[in-house]
């Protein structure tokens, strides 16, 4: 993409890592930012997203897209898009 969008944390700037830090209710783990939020398993869509403390961040539980910084409004199309689960 051509604009630079960086993911953060809104609140306390802690940049994932690539790491699957993230466990779904139905107990899969994966790297949420590779999927803007939906669980790969069981397709369920995560508004929000935490903040990973034993990685170096905070505690705090922001929505997903306020983790794009940088996000321009096509982008957020792009991501509504992509939550509503375009066919595959
Ligand atoms: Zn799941
Ligand atoms: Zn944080």
């Amino acid at each position: 993409m051509a604009k630079s969008v960086e993911i953060k944390c809104p609140e306390c700037g802690w940049k994932p890592d690539g790491q699957p830090h993230w466990q779904c209710s139905c107990g899969y783990i994966w790297d949420t930012f590779q999927t803007a939020g939906r669980c790969p398993a069981c397709s369920k869509q995560w508004e929000r997203t935490a903040c990973i403390p034993s990685a170096g961040g905070c505690t705090a539980f922001p929505l997903h897209l306020d983790w794009y910084d940088g996000l321009d409004e096509w982008l957020r199309e792009e991501l509504e898009r992509i939550r509503q689960g375009a066919p595959a």
